[in-house]
């Protein structure tokens, strides 16, 4: 018995090195939890707050995510701005763990908000603009709670007015996922070079990326189209493309009349154009505004919310909004 001890030890010992092996790793939304699932292949899978359908403009925290936060090791999210729901939740719940805002990330493109959703601001506009504002600060002042106001002038401070839809440019995916290597690296070097060896395969498959959706969609370049909300400007951007419209600025605050006569005006004037729904949002808007027109209409998806989470999301995302733009508009 006495002999067999130190192999029981030993055993014991190896035991808990691999139960410690892979830190708790948490992801926000869908495109960020693609691209860390990308780096953790063959190590771990991160655990993903908003899943499903669930829009991560919409959001609210489960007591499941409590969970998960309070676990975590690393938390990786856009940053404030885009999930509303957690800013609070990574003071108070995620504690013990390191939180990568990756809105932070060195080199990383962050364009405004265009409050005017991609329409020229001209006085009629601006007026509509200030009344959604003013419903906006309403139903916040409802909420009311001192704290909240302190995070939103915070978060000012640190990133002005950000649109956070930045993953939608691969440029910024790739930086993202050089971030999310480096800090799962430093997090638990044991496995330092399967996260560096699969951000480096990562790189590869974005700039295959990149240059296979530059060919599908230079055809489309220029052929203005309106969307459900103001996401995709990273995308247009990168890739030549031309919004006409959105139908909000962002999906917790819907169109007002005057939006939706303007953006029927719009399309009245652009004739053949594509006006585009999302999987969960508002279709007879969509409906309403094409109505009597000679206008198309299509779906986009810019948060991933109709497909299924994983290291293959991201890529799925991109060339999704790709084929429903080219469908549509070819
Ligand atoms: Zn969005």
């Amino acid at each position: 018995m006495k002999r067999l001890a130190p192999f029981a030890l030993l055993a014991a010992a190896l035991l808990t090195t691999t139960a410690v092996a892979s830190p708790d790793v948490v992801a926000s939304i869908k495109p960020v939890h693609s691209l860390v699932a990308a780096v953790m292949a063959g190590v771990g899978e991160p655990a993903l707050i908003v899943k499903g359908s669930a829009s991560p403009h919409t959001y609210a925290l489960k007591p499941s995510d409590a969970g998960a936060l309070e676990a975590a090791d690393i938390v990786f999210w856009t940053g404030h701005g885009m999930e509303l729901f957690l800013g609070d939740a990574l003071e108070t719940l995620a504690t013990g763990a390191t939180v990568v805002e990756l809105a932070d990330t060195p080199g990383i493109t962050l364009l405004p908000v265009r409050e005017g959703g991609a329409f020229e601001a001209h006085a009629h506009e601006s007026e509509d603009h200030d009344h959604e504002d003013h419903d906006h600060d309403h139903a916040d002042h409802d909420h009311d709670h001192a704290d909240h106001d302190h995070a939103h002038d915070h978060d000012h401070d640190a990133h002005g007015e950000g649109d956070m839809h930045f993953w939608l440019d691969p440029e910024n995916a790739k930086l993202m996922v050089t971030r999310i290597a480096t800090t799962l690296a430093e997090a638990d070097p044991g496995n330092a070079s399967a996260y560096q060896s699969n951000a480096e395969a990562e790189l590869v498959r974005l700039d295959e990326l990149e240059a296979e959706l530059a060919a599908t969609l230079g055809p489309v370049a220029g052929k203005p189209f309106i969307v459900f909300h103001d996401a995709y400007q990273y995308f247009e951007a990168r890739f030549g493309l031309t919004l006409a419209g959105s139908v909000t600025v962002t999906p917790d605050v819907m169109p007002g009349a005057a939006r939706i006569d303007a953006l029927k005006a719009k399309v009245a004037e652009l004739g053949a154009t594509c006006v585009f729904a999302e999987p969960n949002f508002e279709p007879t808007i969509i409906a309403a505004i094409t109505e009597g027109s000679a206008a198309k209409s299509g779906v986009l998806d810019p948060e991933g919310g109709a497909l299924e989470a994983g290291a293959d999301l991201y890529p799925n995302l991109l060339r999704g909004l790709a084929t429903s733009l080219v469908d549509c508009l070819q």
